[in-house]
Parts: C-alpha cells; structure tokens; sequence
C-alpha cells in the first residue's frame, strides 16, 4: 500500500492550515514546510529521509528547526535527498552560518547531523520502500515532481509547477498509475500571478487534466489558504472526467 499523509498542504502559513510536509512512511517525508509543530517527539526522531521539491520557503521552512531537534535531542542524523543544484542552495542560502549554522558540520566534522544525498531526473531511487521518480517540472527555481511507486502502484506527485507537458508524458507512461497530486495556487482571477510565479489556476489545470489518460481521483493542494473559498469554488465547477478533491491535513491518499 502506498499512503501519503500531509501534514501541511498549502502555498503558505494561515491559522490552522500550514505549509508543504507530507509523509510518505514513518521515515520518509516529502517536503519540510510543516513538521515540528504537527509530529509528536516520538514520531519526530522516526524521521531519518526528507525529499525536497525545491528551495522555496514554503517547502524548506522546518530544515532548521528539524536539525536542531535531531541534534540536541540525542545526536539523531538525517538525509536531505534532493538535486545537486537544490542542495547547494540549500547549503549556501540557510545552513551558511549565517541565516543557521551548517549542521553539516555539526556537531563536528566528520559527524553529520545533516547529510545530502543527490538524485538525478529521470533516474528512480528507492527511500524506505517507496521508489521515486524524479521529474523536473516548471517552476521559477529548478523544481522537482515525482512518480512515487510501491507494490505494484503508482501516485503522481507535481510539486510546485506550471504547465508542464514533461509532467503528463510520465503520467501517461505509468501503467499503475492509481492517483494524482496536483498543484494549483491561484484563483483563476489571478492568473497573471500565477503565470509569472510559474504556479497553476484551476483553468490551467483543467487543461493539464484533459491530457492525462487514465481516469483516477485528482488531489489538489498547495492552494494558497487565504484564497482558499475562491479556488476551491472553481476547482468545483472544473469541466473533467476525473474526480477532483481538495487534499487535506492528516487525512491519507491511500493507493492499494
Ligand atoms: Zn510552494
Ligand atoms: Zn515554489
């Protein structure tokens, strides 16, 4: 069975509604926009793997807080699986000393708390039982949509994104697929934004929906929260032969 759990399913911070985190298995984490406020001590030092889409703060947000729960909490390590190039942002614009100490070299050389694993687009790689798929999809800053695979089923994964045709060809080859993820940031009435910040509306998704072959439940997330009426409204009124619904904190997309 493969299960995603969002801890955090918005475009930003509002209220109870928090920014990208979820969880693939108790290890294993796509995304670190919302962990240390939504995950018990227990299930915290479970973490071992987060996967990240990209450097945006919305998706990073709880890196540093998280390294600094793992090590002051008992010397506990963890992996940042991502591209050469996130990771060096990462690397360079937060663990630089400046805005958070390089928890790569901490609690001393040669001893980790953090360390960076890279994968290539177009190249699986297996996390805790679950094989990822990286696609590079269109985003302002290079951005990361994943096939997530496990026993025989498939889930697709958007990430932040606009149009993107690179996206729907993997969904097309996915023989078992059984659900989608899918982004959508913006109401249709700010489509400029969402153009220039290279993110969706629910007209652009419509549109990314009538080429997608196979006929599965679409959950829609990353919407941003103080809009959250508006685009839930037009996502509603979408003209599409797939189920569309709106993803929602702690509550699993189960595919099995
Ligand atoms: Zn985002
Ligand atoms: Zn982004």
């Amino acid at each position: 069975m493969l299960t995603i759990l969002p801890l955090g399913c918005y475009g930003s911070d509002l209220e109870e509604k928090k920014c990208i985190s979820m969880r693939v298995t108790p290890s294993t984490l796509i995304d670190a926009g919302a962990i240390l406020s939504n995950m018990s001590k227990p299930e915290l030092l479970k973490i071992k793997h987060i996967v990240v889409t990209h450097s945006h703060y919305d998706h990073v947000k709880d890196l540093p807080t998280l390294s600094d729960f793992m090590l002051s909490y008992g010397f506990h390590t963890f992996t940042i699986h991502t591209t050469r190039t996130i990771a060096e942002q990462i690397q360079k614009h937060i663990f630089n000393d400046l805005i958070w100490p390089d928890f790569t070299k901490l609690p001393g050389k040669g001893t980790p708390t953090i360390t960076f694993e890279y994968f290539e687009f177009g190249k699986p790689f297996t996390v805790d039982g679950v094989e990822f798929l990286p696609i590079e999809v269109d985003h302002v800053v290079e951005s990361v949509g994943f096939i997530l695979r496990k026993e025989g089923v498939s889930i697709g994964y958007s990430g932040d994104t606009c149009r993107c045709p690179r996206f729907i060809e993997a969904l097309n080859a996915e023989e078992n697929l059984r659900a989608l993820c899918w982004e959508t940031s913006f109401p249709n009435r700010l489509a400029v934004i969402a153009k220039n910040s290279k993110h969706l509306t629910p007209k652009d998704l419509e549109s990314e929906l009538a080429q997608v072959q196979r006929n599965v439940p679409v959950w829609v997330f990353h919407m941003k929260p103080s809009m959250l009426d508006e685009i839930e409204k037009e996502l509603g009124e979408l003209r599409t032969d797939k189920p569309v619904r709106f993803m929602r904190q702690k509550s699993p997309i189960v595919a099995g």
